[in-house]
């Protein structure tokens, strides 16, 4: 599961871009991962020029 430090970002769209189903929803100022699509490819993490986005581990 992708966790968005929401506080952080600056809405730039590169994630929204690289995400290969389509799960990645940025507006003007927000943003939302529908975790249901999500199949953790984690390339919008790599993508993210400011560190918006990490990776959260299943416990
Ligand atoms: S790439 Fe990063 S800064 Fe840009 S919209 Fe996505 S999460 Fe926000
Ligand atoms: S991990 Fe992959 S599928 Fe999930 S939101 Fe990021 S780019 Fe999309």
């Amino acid at each position: 599961m992708i966790n968005i430090r929401a506080n952080r970002c600056d809405y730039c769209g590169a994630c929204v871009s690289v995400c290969p189903v389509d799960c990645i929803e940025v507006r003007e100022s927000s943003i939302e991962i529908e975790h249901a699509i999500c199949i953790d490819c984690d390339l919008c993490v790599e993508i993210c020029p400011i560190e918006v986005l990490e990776v959260h581990a299943a416990e």
